[in-house]
C-alpha cells in the first residue's frame, strides 16, 4: 500500500491551494450573500480546474479519481459550496466517459472544460423512492420528447448549461429497468429553468429545478442503452459519494484550523484556551474524524481507479464523512462560544454546509439501509444499488 501523493499530485495540490486562497477565499461574503459566482467558474476553467475530470483526448487533464478527491478536499477547505459545483460536474462527466458513444464524447466533453453539467434524478414527489418518478421520454421520428419536472439539481438553473436527465422510457417495466438518461442543453426547445432553492448552506453552489415540456432530444444524445438509466444513476452516485466525502474532509479541515487558531489566541480562566483539557477533547475528536474520513475517501477513490467494486466504501465515505463534518463544525462553533454563533466568524457556515451532505447523492437513512443490507446479506450486488 502506498499512501503518498505523487510529486505531480503534490504540485497540483499546491496550485489549487494558491488559487483557492487568492481567488476564492476573499469572495466568501459575496458568495454567502449572492450565491453562485459564474466568473469564479470561468477563472477555474481558465486554469484547467473545471476540466480536471475530462479525459485528455477531449482537452481536459484526465486526472484519476484519487486526484479528483484531493482537489475537491482542497477547495472545500476554503469554500465547500464552490467545491460542490465541481463534485456534481465531475460525477456527470464520469458517466459520459463510461456510457457515452464516441459521438457523444466528441460533442459534449470538450465543452465540459468550461461549462458545468448536472444530473437530474430527483423530482418534487420523488426522492429516495425512485418508483414515484414521473418524467417521461417518448420516442418520435425526430427524437425523444421529454416531459416532467426535475428538482434540487446541483448546479441546476444558474451554473449548469448541460443536463443529464433520467426519464421513464418503458412504463410497463419495473423501476430499475424502465428509465433512460438523456443529455440536454439548456437551450433545447421545451427546456425551462425553475427557481434556485434558498438553501441555508453551500451558498456557492446553486441547486434548482427545471421544467421539460416536449423538450426534444435527438437519439444521438441518449446516454447508454434504452432503459439503462437507473444503472447510470447508481453509478453516478457511487462516483459522487467519495467526492462528497472529500467535501466533508475539507469542512473538517477548516473547522480544525479555525479552532486551533482561535484557542491559541483566546484567553479563558487565566490562560490560553488551548491548555484546557475540555478543549483538547474537542480538538482530538475533530482530528480523529478528519483522519478517518481521509482514509475512507481515498480508499474508495482508489478502488474506483482500479475499477473494482467500491459501493460499500464510497457510501461509507459519504455517510461517515457527513457525520464527522457536522460534528467538527459543531465543536468549532462551541469552541468559538457566542462568536461561533455569529455570521461574522468563519465557522457557522461549516455547519450549514455540512448538513447538505446528508441529503445530496442519496439521503442518510436510505444509505444506512444500503450498508446494513450489504452487511447482513451476502449478495452486495443485490442490495447496494
Ligand atoms: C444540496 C442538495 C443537492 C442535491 N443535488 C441533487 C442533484 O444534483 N440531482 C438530484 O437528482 N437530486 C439532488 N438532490 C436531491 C437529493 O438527492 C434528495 O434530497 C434525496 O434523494 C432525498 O430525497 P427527498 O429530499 O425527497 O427526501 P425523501 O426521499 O422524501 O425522504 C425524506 C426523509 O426520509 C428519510 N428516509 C428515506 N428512506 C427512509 C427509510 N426507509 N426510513 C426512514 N427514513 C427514511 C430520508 O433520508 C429523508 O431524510 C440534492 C439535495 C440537496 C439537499
Amino acid at each position: 500500500m502506498d499512501f503518498k501523493f505523487t510529486d505531480e499530485q503534490e504540485l497540483l495540490r499546491k496550485m489549487i491551494q494558491k488559487f483557492a486562497e487568492k481567488e476564492i477565499a476573499p469572495r466568501y461574503e459575496e458568495i454567502e450573500k449572492e450565491g453562485y459566482q459564474q466568473d469564479l467558474t470561468n477563472k477555474m476553467a481558465d486554469v484547467g480546474i473545471v476540466g480536471i475530470a475530462v479525459p485528455e483526448a477531449y482537452g481536459g487533464a484526465g486526472y484519476d479519481f484519487v486526484t479528483q478527491t484531493m482537489v475537491i478536499a482542497e477547495l472545500a477547505k476554503v469554500n465547500p459550496g464552490v467545491a460542490f459545483t465541481l463534485e456534481a460536474h465531475w460525477k456527470a462527466i464520469d458517466q459520459l466517459v463510461i456510457y457515452g458513444s464516441e459521438e457523444i464524447k466528441a460533442r459534449w466533453l470538450p465543452r465540459a472544460n468550461r461549462e458545468l453539467f448536472t444530473f437530474g434524478q430527483t423530482e418534487p414527489a420523488s426522492g429516495s423512492d425512485a418508483s414515484t418518478q414521473q418524467t417521461t421520454a417518448v420516442q418520435t421520428p425526430d427524437g425523444w420528447l421529454l416531459n416532467g419536472n426535475k428538482a434540487f439539481l446541483t448546479n441546476g438553473v444558474k451554473a449548469a448549461s448541460m443536463y443529464l436527465i433520467l426519464a421513464i422510457t418503458s412504463p410497463e417495466k419495473d423501476t430499475e429497468h424502465s428509465r433512460t438518461v438523456f443529455i440536454l442543453d439548456n437551450q433545447n426547445p421545451g427546456f425551462e429553468n425553475g427557481r434556485v432553492e434558498d438553501f441555508v448552506g453551500m451558498r456557492g453552489c446553486p441547486v434548482g429545478d427545471i421544467y421539460l415540456s416536449d423538450a426534444l432530444v435527438p437519439d444521438i444524445d441518449r446516454l447508454g442503452d434504452i432503459d439503462q438509466g437507473m444503472e447510470i444513476g447508481h453509478n453516478a452516485h457511487h462516483t459522487a459519494r467519495f467526492l462528497m466525502g472529500a467535501l466533508a474532509a475539507g469542512i473538517q479541515d477548516a473547522a480544525l484550523k479555525a479552532s486551533i487558531n482561535y484557542i491559541q489566541e483566546r484567553e479563558l480562566f487565566g490562560g490560553k484556551m488551548s491548555h484546557l483539557d475540555g478543549i483538547k477533547f474537542r480538538i482530538s475528536d475533530i482530528a480523529m474524524g478528519l483522519h478517518a474520513t481521509k482514509l475512507i475517501i481515498y480508499q474508495a477513490a482508489w478502488l474506483r481507479d482500479q475499477e473494482v467494486d467500491h459501493k460499500m466504501e464510497t457510501t461509507t465515505a459519504k455517510l461517515f464523512g457527513s457525520d464527522q463534518a457536522l460534528k467538527a463544525a459543531n465543536h468549532a462553533m462551541q469552541i468559538f462560544g457566542a462568536y461561533g454563533y455569529s455570521k461574522e466568524y468563519p465557522v457557522e457556515h461549516l455547519w450549514r454546509d455540512a448538513k447538505a451532505l446528508q441529503y445530496a447523492e442519496g439521503a442518510y437513512e436510505k444509505l444506512q439501509l444500503d450498508i446494513a443490507n450489504s452487511v447482513l446479506f451476502e449478495s452486495r450486488e443485490e442490495f447496494m444499488l
